[in-house]
Parts: structure tokens; sequence; C-alpha cells
């Protein structure tokens, strides 16, 4: 896990919804929101001691100042840890407590931050067939539609029990439903906690409904496995212009800027080519080309430093657990990879 606990400011904020005490891996802790004055940004709470302090303040709607947290990069967001040390001190902000479960319309979804819980009403329309995804080994059903509203209409995706208790062309209220922010969109799942969320059904709209355009796009998503490293590439670059630099012992030479520079302050760019088994509608193995970025991205969720070895990196990637991929299916480019965390 990525943490780091040095110089960060402290967060004033609103505290909501504090979760039962949950278990993982042997560890107790609690999940809450923190409503700061711009965004909502979500927190674990390793100390269960301080569930209380956590609840009053949440109920008494009463802004606090955060001290002495780390940050967790675990689930590819930056979440808030709360540990023993940290401290929880009454404060005065500038601004409103939000009731962040209001209804909203789902146009405005595009103004919420990721990870929020949001209501949101609306008619069912390209109802999917329901499939089975497999989670921690465990298999979860999952079907997809999308919801529609006078303002627009969204993907929602819905897992476990919520599948199957939809019908094409009825209208819903969807109490508490996640917002999911990915490079390429944005949708609302069902949460993972699936009691937290309600599906009711609701009165049909009055007003006209816009139609559902979902233009084809040649990027494809599902879950992935790596199988194979085909390829695996760590090339340095020079400190200044990115560019690539010659090594002769401590010190390295750009080739295009000519600067020498010390060797361990350039730049690490990872390239790979993978052989990966995907479930997206139909399952699938792809030879998919990672560049930087992604690859990146795969070392954080492997905890591995950029400047990891070769081996190692190959190891730690045909040990993951599979992931959710998207890649374009023209140029077979792995575009983002994320932890199945729903
Ligand atoms: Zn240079």
């Amino acid at each position: 896990m990525a943490e780091r606990s040095e110089g960060l400011p402290e967060i004033s904020c609103y505290i909501h919804a504090v979760s039962p005490v949950k278990k993982s891996n042997g560890s107790s802790y609690i999940n809450c929101d923190l409503q700061t004055e711009a965004q909502v940004v979500r927190a674990v709470c390793f100390e269960v001691g301080k569930k209380q302090s956590l609840e009053s303040l949440a109920n008494q709607k009463s802004p606090v100042k955060i001290r002495n947290y780390t940050i967790s990069k675990k689930y590819g967001r930056e979440d808030v840890v709360i540990t023993r040390k940290t401290n929880l001190i009454p404060t005065v902000v500038h601004y409103d407590y939000q009731e962040l479960d209001k209804n909203i319309s789902i146009s405005t979804i595009s103004h919420v931050a990721g990870e929020q819980l949001v209501r949101v009403k609306g008619e069912v329309q390209q109802l999917s067939s329901t499939k089975t995804v497999v989670f921690d080994e465990v298999p979860v059903k999952k079907q997809q539609c999308f919801i529609v509203d006078p303002s627009g209409f969204i993907k929602l995706v819905l897992y476990g029990k919520h599948a199957d208790t939809l019908e094409e062309g009825k209208v819903f209220s969807f109490n508490r439903v996640r917002v999911k922010i990915t490079k390429n969109e944005r949708y609302v799942n069902t949460p993972k906690n699936e009691s937290e969320c309600v599906i009711s059904p609701d009165e049909s709209f009055t007003e006209a409904l816009p139609s559902v355009e979902t233009t084809v796009s040649p990027v494809l998503g599902g879950t992935g496995e790596i199988l194979g490293v085909t390829n695996i590439s760590k090339t340095q670059c020079c400190c200044s212009c990115n560019k690539k630099v010659v090594i002769n012992g401590n010190l390295a030479t750009c080739e295009s800027c000519k600067i020498v520079q010390k060797a361990r302050s350039c730049k690490v760019q990872w390239y790979l080519r993978l052989y990966i088994e995907v479930n997206g509608n139909n399952q699938q193995r792809l030879r998919l080309t990672a560049f930087n970025d992604t690859a990146n991205k795969l070392l954080r969720i492997g905890n591995l430093a950029p400047t990891a070895t070769h081996e190692e990196f190959t190891q730690c990637m045909l040990n993951l657990d599979p992931l959710f991929i998207s890649y374009d299916i023209q140029t077979n480019k792995l575009i983002n990879v994320d932890i199945i965390d729903i």
C-alpha cells in the first residue's frame, strides 16, 4: 500500500456515512466519507475506538479538522487513512453540510466526485442479460443498463442481489448508488455492501426523455488476467527533456540535449507486451501493449517502485489477481487497469 504520512495538510471536512465495523484479513476497520469544500473523499479508519466520535460528528453535522492521517492509493484513488495517531479536532468551516444522498438529476452526476453515493431516479433502458463475474474467487451476478431522466442518461451496473430486479421501460428510484469515474467513462454501480443500496419502483416521468445514444467505442473493457509477459523493457530518460540517455557508470548523458546527469536521477519509462486472458463479452486471449502510464499503474497495484527490476515486475504481474482492464481493439493498447473493487 503506497502511503505517505509527512507533510500532508490538515483536512477540514464534514463526516458522512460512518459504516459498521468491517473485517478483512484479520483487521477491523470502518469506512466513512469526508465532505471537504471541494470534493468528497473516502476514508478508512483502522482505529475502531474512534467509531463513536466519528458517528457523533456525523450525526451532529459538525465540521472537523483531521491531522496526522496518511493516504492510501491501494484502490487507485487517494483514500484518507485514520489511525490511532490521527487527531479529530472540532473546527469551523465557511461552507455548509450537504446531504450526500439527496435526489439528484442524472446530468448533475457529471459534477459529483467519484466514489460518492447518490440517489437518482430513472427509467431503465437497454437492460442487458445477466452474467457472472468472479470477485475474490466468489461468483457474483452482474447486469447493466442505462437509466434515463429528463436531464440525461448514465450507465448503471448492478451487482449481486440487485441483478435481475429491474424491468425494461420501468422507472425506479436508486437510493445510494456509487459514482464511478474511469479514464474512459463515468457511470454508477450498486455498492459492494449491497444492503446499503435500495432500489424501489417510482412514478413515470411526465416530461419527455432523451434517447440513449451510445456511440460505438473502440475501447472495450472487462476483467483480465495476465497469463504471460511477452516483452518487458525499461528505458532511462533525461531528467530534463525525457529523451534517451547513454549510461556510463554513475553518469548519464542525454543524446538529445547533452546534459550530463546522475544516472539515478533519470526517469524510468516502462514498456510492456502482455498476454492477457480477457473476460468481456466473450473470453479471448490477447496480446496487449502497455506504455509507461499503465505500466506504472501495474507497479502501484503490485506495491513496486518504478525502479523495480524486470524480474521483480514480471513476477509481480504474474501473481496479480484478475483486474478490470480496458483496451483499444484497434491498436491493442492496454488503456487502463484497476483492481477489482466494486
Ligand atoms: Zn535531455
